[in-house]
Protein backbone atom coordinates (compact mmCIF):
# COMPACT_ATOMS: atom_id res chain seq x y z
CA UNK A 1 0.00 0.00 0.00
CA UNK A 2 1.17 3.54 -0.91
CA UNK A 3 1.79 4.79 2.50
CA UNK A 4 0.54 8.69 0.86
CA UNK A 5 -3.14 7.15 -0.13
CA UNK A 6 -5.26 8.26 2.64
CA UNK A 7 -7.48 5.31 4.64
CA UNK A 8 -11.04 6.55 2.87
CA UNK A 9 -9.71 5.68 -0.58
CA UNK A 10 -8.40 2.43 0.67
CA UNK A 11 -11.79 1.58 2.40
CA UNK A 12 -13.51 2.17 -1.03
CA UNK A 13 -11.70 0.45 -2.97
CA UNK A 14 -12.26 -2.48 -0.27
CA UNK A 15 -16.63 -2.24 -0.79
CA UNK A 16 -15.66 -2.39 -3.98
CA UNK A 17 -13.58 -5.78 -3.78
CA UNK A 18 -17.08 -6.85 -1.56
CA UNK A 19 -15.30 -6.20 1.46
CA UNK A 20 -16.82 -3.88 4.45
CA UNK A 21 -16.21 -2.01 7.14
CA UNK A 22 -16.26 -3.42 10.80
CA UNK A 23 -18.88 -1.78 12.41
CA UNK A 24 -16.78 -0.69 15.61
CA UNK A 25 -13.14 0.03 13.78
CA UNK A 26 -12.17 1.80 10.85
CA UNK A 27 -10.58 -1.62 9.28
CA UNK A 28 -12.44 -3.67 6.74
CA UNK A 29 -12.94 -7.39 6.95
CA UNK A 30 -13.77 -9.56 4.98
CA UNK A 31 -17.71 -10.77 4.26
CA UNK A 32 -19.19 -12.64 1.23
CA UNK A 33 -21.72 -11.01 -0.53
CA UNK A 34 -24.80 -13.15 0.53
CA UNK A 35 -23.76 -14.85 2.96
CA UNK A 36 -26.06 -15.25 6.12
CA UNK A 37 -24.98 -13.76 9.72
CA UNK A 38 -25.25 -15.94 12.78
CA UNK A 39 -28.70 -14.59 13.58
CA UNK A 40 -30.01 -15.05 10.28
CA UNK A 41 -29.12 -18.60 9.86
CA UNK A 42 -30.71 -19.32 13.40
CA UNK A 43 -34.16 -17.40 11.88
CA UNK A 44 -33.85 -19.33 8.91
CA UNK A 45 -33.32 -22.80 10.85
CA UNK A 46 -36.25 -22.16 13.66
CA UNK A 47 -38.61 -21.68 10.65
CA UNK A 48 -37.64 -24.66 8.96
CA UNK A 49 -37.74 -26.66 12.65
CA UNK A 50 -41.51 -25.06 12.79
CA UNK A 51 -42.28 -26.18 9.10
CA UNK A 52 -41.12 -29.59 9.95
CA UNK A 53 -42.94 -29.54 13.03
CA UNK A 54 -46.34 -29.14 11.03
CA UNK A 55 -45.77 -30.95 7.94
CA UNK A 56 -44.48 -34.15 9.83
CA UNK A 57 -47.47 -35.38 11.22
CA UNK A 58 -49.49 -35.15 7.84
CA UNK A 59 -46.50 -36.80 6.54
CA UNK A 60 -46.79 -39.89 8.69
CA UNK A 61 -50.43 -40.02 8.03
CA UNK A 62 -49.73 -40.07 4.16
CA UNK A 63 -47.23 -43.01 4.26
CA UNK A 64 -49.60 -44.80 6.70
CA UNK A 65 -52.45 -44.41 4.11
CA UNK A 66 -50.31 -45.09 1.63
CA UNK A 67 -48.84 -48.56 3.32
CA UNK A 68 -52.68 -49.26 3.86
CA UNK A 69 -53.48 -48.99 0.27
CA UNK A 70 -50.33 -51.04 -0.66
CA UNK A 71 -51.92 -54.08 2.05
CA UNK A 72 -55.27 -54.17 0.72
CA UNK A 73 -53.83 -54.09 -3.06
CA UNK A 74 -51.84 -56.88 -2.01
CA UNK A 75 -54.63 -58.77 -0.20
CA UNK A 76 -56.89 -58.00 -3.25
CA UNK A 77 -54.45 -59.60 -5.81
CA UNK A 78 -54.42 -62.58 -3.03
CA UNK A 79 -58.26 -62.70 -3.68
CA UNK A 80 -58.32 -62.65 -7.37
CA UNK A 81 -55.91 -65.47 -7.39
CA UNK A 82 -58.13 -67.49 -4.66
CA UNK A 83 -61.27 -67.01 -6.90
CA UNK A 84 -59.17 -68.17 -10.11
CA UNK A 85 -58.02 -70.96 -8.05
CA UNK A 86 -62.02 -71.77 -6.89
CA UNK A 87 -62.75 -71.80 -9.87
CA UNK A 88 -60.51 -74.78 -11.81
CA UNK A 89 -61.06 -76.57 -7.96
CA UNK A 90 -64.64 -77.19 -7.38
CA UNK A 91 -64.58 -74.38 -5.18
CA UNK A 92 -62.41 -76.21 -2.45
CA UNK A 93 -60.56 -73.36 -0.66
CA UNK A 94 -56.39 -74.12 -0.14
CA UNK A 95 -55.59 -74.97 3.10
CA UNK A 96 -53.22 -73.47 5.80
CA UNK A 97 -50.63 -75.08 7.93
CA UNK A 98 -52.47 -76.60 10.17
CA UNK A 99 -53.04 -80.01 9.30
CA UNK A 100 -50.10 -80.02 6.62
CA UNK A 101 -46.80 -80.72 6.75
CA UNK A 102 -45.69 -79.82 3.23
CA UNK A 103 -44.55 -76.36 2.49
CA UNK A 104 -45.58 -77.43 -0.81
CA UNK A 105 -49.49 -77.54 0.33
CA UNK A 106 -49.79 -74.35 2.19
CA UNK A 107 -52.32 -72.06 1.09
CA UNK A 108 -49.68 -69.16 0.08
CA UNK A 109 -47.70 -72.04 -1.85
CA UNK A 110 -50.53 -72.91 -3.90
CA UNK A 111 -51.89 -69.36 -4.86
CA UNK A 112 -48.23 -68.55 -5.32
CA UNK A 113 -47.66 -71.43 -7.96
CA UNK A 114 -51.19 -70.76 -9.05
CA UNK A 115 -50.81 -67.50 -11.40
CA UNK A 116 -48.23 -66.00 -13.27
CA UNK A 117 -48.23 -62.51 -11.44
CA UNK A 118 -45.74 -62.30 -8.68
CA UNK A 119 -48.58 -62.54 -5.53
CA UNK A 120 -46.85 -60.28 -2.45
CA UNK A 121 -48.18 -61.89 0.84
CA UNK A 122 -46.22 -58.78 3.10
CA UNK A 123 -47.73 -55.29 4.27
CA UNK A 124 -45.16 -52.74 3.82
CA UNK A 125 -46.22 -51.57 8.02
CA UNK A 126 -45.36 -54.92 9.50
CA UNK A 127 -42.39 -54.73 10.93
CA UNK A 128 -40.46 -58.09 10.07
CA UNK A 129 -37.21 -57.89 7.82
CA UNK A 130 -37.04 -60.95 6.66
CA UNK A 131 -39.97 -63.01 4.72
CA UNK A 132 -40.59 -65.53 3.04
CA UNK A 133 -39.93 -65.48 -0.98
CA UNK A 134 -42.86 -68.08 -2.38
CA UNK A 135 -41.94 -67.90 -5.65
CA UNK A 136 -38.36 -70.17 -4.74
CA UNK A 137 -38.22 -73.64 -3.35
CA UNK A 138 -38.70 -73.51 0.70
CA UNK A 139 -36.38 -75.46 1.52
CA UNK A 140 -33.49 -72.51 0.36
CA UNK A 141 -35.49 -69.82 2.91
CA UNK A 142 -33.45 -68.43 5.80
CA UNK A 143 -34.78 -70.31 8.52
CA UNK A 144 -36.27 -67.44 10.44
CA UNK A 145 -37.71 -65.89 7.94
CA UNK A 146 -41.71 -64.54 8.44
CA UNK A 147 -43.17 -66.92 6.43
CA UNK A 148 -46.20 -63.85 5.72
CA UNK A 149 -48.06 -60.75 7.31
CA UNK A 150 -50.94 -63.04 6.11
CA UNK A 151 -52.84 -65.73 8.18
CA UNK A 152 -55.43 -67.51 6.70
CA UNK A 153 -58.47 -68.30 8.81
CA UNK A 154 -58.74 -71.93 9.88
CA UNK A 155 -62.07 -72.47 10.37
CA UNK A 156 -62.21 -72.89 6.51
CA UNK A 157 -59.63 -75.67 6.42
CA UNK A 158 -59.89 -79.23 5.71
CA UNK A 159 -58.65 -80.51 8.57
CA UNK A 160 -60.67 -78.01 11.34
CA UNK A 161 -61.61 -79.72 14.21
CA UNK A 162 -64.91 -77.85 15.15
CA UNK A 163 -66.40 -78.37 11.79
CA UNK A 164 -64.23 -81.39 10.26
CA UNK A 165 -63.94 -79.42 6.85
CA UNK A 166 -67.80 -78.86 6.35
CA UNK A 167 -66.59 -74.87 5.53
CA UNK A 168 -63.34 -76.24 3.28
CA UNK A 169 -65.59 -75.10 -0.19
CA UNK A 170 -66.51 -71.49 -0.79
CA UNK A 171 -69.66 -72.41 -1.78
CA UNK A 172 -70.86 -74.06 1.63
CA UNK A 173 -70.35 -70.83 3.23
CA UNK A 174 -73.42 -69.20 4.41
CA UNK A 175 -72.20 -65.72 3.22
CA UNK A 176 -69.11 -65.67 1.72
CA UNK A 177 -69.13 -61.95 1.42
CA UNK A 178 -69.16 -61.41 5.30
CA UNK A 179 -66.84 -64.15 6.04
CA UNK A 180 -63.50 -63.94 6.39
CA UNK A 181 -60.73 -65.85 4.76
CA UNK A 182 -57.12 -64.09 5.41
CA UNK A 183 -56.16 -61.38 8.40
CA UNK A 184 -53.14 -59.64 8.83
CA UNK A 185 -50.92 -61.28 11.73
CA UNK A 186 -48.76 -60.39 14.43
CA UNK A 187 -45.16 -59.17 12.93
CA UNK A 188 -43.70 -61.16 15.78
CA UNK A 189 -44.68 -64.48 13.89
CA UNK A 190 -42.54 -66.16 11.87
CA UNK A 191 -43.61 -69.67 10.79
CA UNK A 192 -47.09 -69.12 10.78
CA UNK A 193 -49.63 -68.98 8.16
CA UNK A 194 -53.56 -69.21 10.07
CA UNK A 195 -55.66 -67.89 13.19
CA UNK A 196 -57.93 -70.20 15.02
CA UNK A 197 -61.24 -67.81 15.89
CA UNK A 198 -62.36 -70.71 17.80
CA UNK A 199 -59.99 -70.61 20.57
CA UNK A 200 -61.13 -66.61 21.00
CA UNK A 201 -64.26 -67.72 22.98
CA UNK A 202 -66.03 -64.38 22.39
CA UNK A 203 -63.29 -62.58 23.93
CA UNK A 204 -62.23 -59.61 22.04
CA UNK A 205 -58.11 -59.49 23.64
CA UNK A 206 -57.68 -63.03 22.69
CA UNK A 207 -58.62 -62.30 19.17
CA UNK A 208 -56.59 -59.36 19.27
CA UNK A 209 -53.20 -61.66 20.44
CA UNK A 210 -53.48 -63.35 16.86
CA UNK A 211 -54.45 -59.94 15.02
CA UNK A 212 -52.54 -57.63 13.82
CA UNK A 213 -55.76 -55.56 14.83
CA UNK A 214 -53.92 -51.95 14.63
CA UNK A 215 -51.82 -52.22 12.49
CA UNK A 216 -53.70 -49.76 10.29
CA UNK A 217 -54.27 -46.27 12.33
CA UNK A 218 -56.20 -49.00 15.20
CA UNK A 219 -57.46 -50.77 12.10
CA UNK A 220 -56.79 -53.88 9.76
CA UNK A 221 -57.22 -55.16 6.49
CA UNK A 222 -59.57 -58.22 5.96
CA UNK A 223 -59.96 -60.66 2.35
CA UNK A 224 -63.25 -61.98 2.66
CA UNK A 225 -64.42 -65.40 0.91
CA UNK A 226 -65.86 -63.84 -1.95
CA UNK A 227 -62.18 -62.03 -2.75
CA UNK A 228 -62.96 -58.27 -1.47
CA UNK A 229 -61.30 -56.83 1.05
CA UNK A 230 -62.13 -54.03 3.52
CA UNK A 231 -60.09 -51.94 6.38
CA UNK A 232 -61.82 -52.61 9.93
CA UNK A 233 -61.98 -52.11 13.51
CA UNK A 234 -61.53 -56.12 15.07
CA UNK A 235 -64.54 -54.99 17.21
CA UNK A 236 -66.11 -54.55 13.82
CA UNK A 237 -65.68 -58.15 12.85
CA UNK A 238 -65.85 -60.21 16.09
CA UNK A 239 -68.71 -58.67 18.73
CA UNK A 240 -70.64 -61.18 20.88
CA UNK A 241 -73.64 -60.86 20.48
CA UNK A 242 -73.80 -58.86 16.76
CA UNK A 243 -71.60 -59.00 13.75
CA UNK A 244 -69.13 -62.19 13.61
CA UNK A 245 -66.99 -62.43 10.32
CA UNK A 246 -65.27 -65.13 11.47
CA UNK A 247 -67.77 -67.90 12.05
CA UNK A 248 -68.24 -69.57 8.48
CA UNK A 249 -71.83 -70.94 9.67
CA UNK A 250 -73.15 -68.28 10.97
CA UNK A 251 -71.89 -64.75 9.33
CA UNK A 252 -72.84 -62.25 9.48
CA UNK A 253 -75.49 -62.39 12.73
CA UNK A 254 -74.46 -65.28 15.24
CA UNK A 255 -77.30 -67.88 15.56
CA UNK A 256 -77.65 -70.05 18.33
CA UNK A 257 -74.41 -71.94 18.30
CA UNK A 258 -75.39 -75.82 18.46
ZN1 LIG B 1 -53.52 -74.53 13.73
ZN1 LIG C 1 -51.41 -54.22 6.37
Amino acid sequence: MNRAEPISRNLTDANSRGITNCPCCVFPFARQQGAFTLIELLVVISIIAILMGILLPFLNKAKQLANKLTCSSNMRQTGIALNSYLIDHDDRLPDSSCHISDPNEFWISILSAYVREQLLFRCPSDKAKNFVDWNKPFSEQPKDSRWSSFALNALLDSGCPRYYGRYNTVTAIRKPQHCIYVAESPSSWTSADHVHPENWFYNINLAKGQIAWDRHLKKSNYLFADGHTETLKIEQTYTWPGDCFWFPESAPKWPNDD
